[in-house]
């Protein structure tokens, strides 16, 4: 093993953890470090909190007076627990986090200095904002964007700082970050799907989004990523031959979490009780050192804030305990990757979750009416979901081998199969007392008890019922939780609202009761959108044929898929929902398809380094070993040398070939680069990164990865599989 290797596993060994003690209760701890409502009923007039309810459940506007007194109280708050600088805390659409801290700290003449925190800059505050991604739709020279406080989601503190959850837009008003087309978007769903429970139960006010994520990850030793310039610069293996043990033998999923794994989540999750982040699962995944974490679902803007704050904080403490933690969608080939499912349902201000059955027939058709448009807006939309968690990582996934396949679909399982079977039966028009009680009792009715035994689990499906939510698992572990969902909020909107319009005819026009009228809607939908329905293997080969067949999208590649984002029906769909404006969706475009040159590009370059530069020198000097020793044998055995050392010479060319295939393959790369550098146009751009590029990247692997194999491990410069993911 090399010095380096040596030492770096050395180091990480030498770290003996021994389980920390958790001396205080969670539920004490939660929401601790949280603006949240209680400290809030604690710190604010009555005026005040009124004021900051209303925006929160009805949008109402917060007026200046109001702004002032909460910031005030605020800060009492934030200074009584050792904060000195506060920051507008935003999600610009590099996919991270980003914050500008200012100090509280102000001077007022005559040496005199104070602690001020006042409503204009709870409101409102200038970052500098000309380095974040805009998609054209600023010049630098006009680099004037503003961040606006966000009361849906509470201000928290984060070590010594006030974090205050914003929107990022440009002074022309357009969105700059995931937020804003999010809150959007939640807005539309609650007032179409408002006025679609009206049909139900005439007192329902609000209808909210929630989501529940389960966010998977890898933990690596830190000194061992660090000694690989692929994992520092683009968060994953470019190179690495697997393991001879890798995930076949299982052991690892749902295993005993290693001590110095659970220390560092025991932090993490003491971390998380402060600042309001529900965790409660946790569990190893399929994959060596692969983990997942899940909270409780919550309303949708929250919960997309939760995991965007949590991928950070997991950075800064996984540090502390001398971990990196991967979120790359594959950091490693040949094991599992990483998703982050989006656990997603509605919910009513009466305590009812729309994607439950009930316990009459009436709340059951609401849920049916909920459900069947869902399974509606997926089968209108499949092409935009596939966009909205395209990413360059993500393609590792989707596409690819693994789960789930870039098809879109949704599972339902055998029990609603049958129940939408019966429902399609259904008469046209009016309806007999017969029909309408059989149908009430015997088929509505009866939903509750057939879902109780829905132990369907179709692991393969990337839209999937179970039970009481719909869970769209193609989603990327590194991904931003607001792009996707804004898309299945939005889609859902628009969906509900046509929906209502249909129903509304035929009670107008054709004299249908309301039941009538819905169940007849849902009839045409329900014959409509047979195609999207899967419930088969969605990794085979005979799916792809298949959807292919139901003029189903399968767009493998992030270039590809992006495209949906900027077609004629996306943009009214956003315009008129409004979510995006035409400028906004076409500059996200540009924006994401630049994310996915870059990243390519670098990729290109960082594996281009490491087989030039670390690997071909190395395959050298153990070849120029080999022919030292061939040379010795020779001057030994003399003629007879060549029965001894054919192993040895053949060892020396085939070192050589692949020696040549990386230094052939590099130029070639490198040449395509450079080609793919100089197209103007985004789209063929990406494109040629797509496929003439990357392609390169697995030939050059291919001959690095067998080098490996050959190769005296002595001085094999790079730390191997088994190193990274079987050192704990
Ligand atoms: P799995 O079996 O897929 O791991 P779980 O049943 O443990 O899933 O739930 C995963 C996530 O789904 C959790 O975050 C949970 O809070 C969330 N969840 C449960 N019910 C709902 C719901 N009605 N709406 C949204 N998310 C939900
Ligand atoms: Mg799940």
């Amino acid at each position: 093993m090399s010095t380096l290797r040596f030492h770096a596993i050395k180091e990480s060994l030498a770290n003996k953890p021994v389980l920390v003690e958790e001396k205080e209760r969670r539920s004490d701890l939660f929401g601790k470090n949280v603006f949240d409502e209680n400290t809030m009923r604690q710190y604010l007039t009555k005026d005040a909190f009124v004021g900051v309810m209303n925006a929160i459940q009805f949008g109402k506007k917060i007026d200046r007076n109001i702004a002032d007194q909460v910031s005030s109280s605020m800060k009492d708050w934030a200074l009584s627990k050792g904060v000195t600088h506060y920051t507008h805390w935003f999600q610009p659409l590099t996919g991270t986090t980003a914050e500008k801290h200012d100090a509280f700290f102000e001077t007022v003449g005559n040496g005199m200095a104070i602690e001020k925190f006042g409503g204009s800059q709870l409101v409102q505050q200038e970052p500098d904002a000309s380095s974040f991604p805009n998609g054209g739709i600023r010049n630098t020279f006009e680099a004037r964007g503003y961040t606006a406080w966000d009361p849906t989601s509470p201000a928290f503190i984060y070590g010594t700082t006030l974090c205050i959850p914003t929107i990022f837009v440009a002074y022309t008003g357009e969105a700059l970050d995931y937020k804003t087309p999010l809150l959007r978007a939640l807005n539309a769903v609650d007032n179409a799907a408002t006025d679609v429970c009206k049909y139900f139960d005439k007192n329902v006010k609000k209808v909210t989004s929630s989501l529940g994520w389960e966010q998977e990850y890898f933990l690596i030793d830190k000194m061992l990523a660090a000694s690989r310039p692929d994992i520092l610069l683009t968060g994953r293996t470019l190179l690495g031959h697997s393991s001879a043990k890798g995930q076949q033998l299982d052991d690892h999923y749902f295993g005993s979490i290693p001590n110095r794994a659970l220390n560092f989540m025991r932090e993490l999750e003491t971390e998380c009780m402060l600042l309001g982040i529900p965790v409660k699962t946790r569990h190893n995944e399929v994959a060596p050192n692969q983990f997942e974490l899940a909270p409780i679902f919550e309303e949708a803007n929250l919960a997309v804030d939760h995991n965007s704050l949590l991928m950070d904080i997991m950075g800064r403490i996984a540090s502390k305990h001398n971990f990196k933690v991967l979120f790359h969608e594959k950091p490693f080939a040949g094991i599992n990757g990483s998703g982050k499912h989006n656990n997603w349902s509605l919910s009513t201000d009466t305590g009812v979750n729309l994607l439950s059955p009930g316990k009459t027939p009436m709340s059951n058709l609401q849920f049916l009416t909920f459900f069947i448009n869902t399974i509606k807006a997926v089968h209108e939309n499949e092409e935009l979901l596939r966009a909205c968690i395209a990413s360059a990582s993500n393609d590792h996934r989707l596409g690819a081998n693994e789960a789930p396949p870039a098809i879109i679909s949704v599972f339902i399982g055998q029990q609603l199969t049958k129940v939408l079977e019966e429902l399609e039966g259904v008469t046209k028009g009016k309806l007999s007392p017969e029909e309408k009680t059989e149908l009430k009792l015997n088929v509505v009715g009866k939903i509750p008890d057939v879902l109780l035994d829905n132990t369907d689990r179709n692991r393969t499906s990337p839209f999937a019922f179970t039970g009481n939510k719909f869970e769209f698992r193609a989603v990327g572990s590194l991904a931003n939780c607001g792009n996707p969902m804004t898309v299945l909020n939005t889609i859902v909107a628009k969906q509900l609202i046509d929906f209502k319009k249909e129903v509304d005819l035929l009670i107008d026009k054709k004299g249908l009761k309301k039941d009538e009228a819905v169940f007849n809607v849902l009839r045409e939908y329900i014959k409509a959108t047979k195609a999207i329905l899967f419930e088969g293997n969605g990794y085979g080969k005979a799916w792809e044929e298949e959807a292919k067949k139901r003029g189903l999208s399968n767009n493998k590649s992030t270039p590809e898929a992006l495209k949906a984002k900027i077609s004629k029906k996306t943009i009214a769909l956003f315009e008129d929902m409004n979510v995006m404006s035409k400028i906004e969706s076409h500059s996200r475009y540009e924006i994401e398809m630049e994310a996915y040159i870059m990243h390519i590009q670098i990729e290109g370059r960082v594996l281009g380094d490491i087989a030039r530069n670390h690997i071909v020198p190395t395959a050298v000097k153990y070849q120029n070993m080999l022919i030292e020793n061939v040379k010795g044998l020779k001057e030994i055995f003399g003629e007879k040398f060549k029965n001894v050392s054919k192993e040895q010479i053949s060892l020396i060319e085939e070192i050589s070939g692949h020696i040549e295939g990386i230094n052939a393959n590099v130029t070639k790369m490198t040449d395509a680069r450079r080609k793919a550098n100089t197209i103007e146009n985004i789209e063929e751009k990406a494109l040629a990164y797509c496929n003439e590029v990357k392609p390169l990247f697995d030939d050059i692997r291919k001959h690095c990865d067998k080098l490996e194999l050959l190769v005296d491990d002595e001085i094999w410069p790079l730390t191997k599989y088994r190193e990274l993911l079987f050192t704990r």
